[in-house]
């Protein structure tokens, strides 16, 4: 569990060498798969918590989110959306369970995935980008079965609307039964997909629900398939190679930048934020 209210799997294992080599930019993936939350007044979630030098990125498939930050952002995000929030030079925040969603309960389904920043980007000024299912860009694949909601990067020659640090594609496929997606990811690109439904065939291999596909890094051509349906969450970027320094919620690239951060938020640099 992350507080209580996210009961993760963490599919990005912590030896930073060999997984990084395969997946930077991305660091971390928590998948939330479908649970049934009870009923409850008192929202379920994560409490004030900071982060420095990276984006949390949290995509909801069911269920709904609360975020209030300490740089004065928040917001909602609902099935279908997605909430890109650069951490950067440092904020606080807190993640909840929505107050309606915890009053009624139900199924709680959701991916908090951590993208490292390049090295001249990690000080940045935090931002918040709530990206709902409408703005992103919406594509009708060629099967007539199946679509594409592009995120981030440009797939299926749709741009989507997250503004990144690093070229990174993400999004969105739905693979209607018997459907059939074909793409491109781009030369030296890492590139990922996360089953969160049904379950499909990739590159022939059997790709279930809950699963995690990693590629080599070679610019993968992509054939997906699907007998009976699946959604595929595609994750692809240009490594950063750099080094890497992550402790508990920091990602820099020095152990002395890790100590700086533990003493700016004592300071109180990350600014105040109520539990
Ligand atoms: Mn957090």
């Amino acid at each position: 569990m992350v507080g209580d209210g996210f009961r993760v799997s963490n599919f990005f294992p912590q030896g930073y060498n060999m997984s990084q080599s395969r997946l930077s930019p991305f660091f971390l993936l928590d998948y939330n798969a479908p649970v049934d939350f009870s009923a409850r007044e008192h929202p379920r979630g994560v409490g004030v918590h900071p982060h420095r030098g990276f984006e949390t990125v949290t995509i909801a498939f069911q269920g709904s989110v609360a975020h209030h930050d300490s740089a004065g952002h928040s917001g909602v995000i609902h099935a279908g959306d997605v909430q890109w929030m650069t951490a950067g030079s440092g904020v606080l925040h807190k993640e909840y369970h929505e107050q309606e969603f915890s009053r009624t309960g139900g199924v709680f389904h959701m991916v908090q995935l951590w993208v490292n920043l390049p090295k001249k980007h990690k000080m940045e000024a935090p931002r918040y980008q709530a990206i709902t299912a409408a703005d992103m860009a919406r594509v009708a694949l060629p099967d007539g079965k199946s679509e594409a909601r592009v995120i981030a990067g440009e797939l299926f020659g749709a741009k989507g609307p997250a503004k990144t640090w690093s070229p990174i594609i993400a999004a969105i496929v739905k693979l209607g039964a018997g459907g059939v997606a074909d793409f491109s990811l781009p030369q030296g690109f890492n590139a990922t997909i996360l089953v969160v439904e049904g379950s499909a065939v990739v590159n022939g291999s059997d790709a279930p629900t809950d699963n995690l596909v990693v590629f080599r890094n070679d610019g993968d051509e992509v054939h997906a398939t699907s007998t009976d349906g699946a959604t595929l969450l595609v994750l692809s970027g240009e490594p950063l190679n750099e080094p890497i320094a992550a402790y508990g919620p920091f990602l820099m690239n020095t152990t002395e930048e890790l100590q700086q951060a533990f003493r700016d938020v004592a300071a109180g640099k990350f600014g105040v934020l109520e539990d």
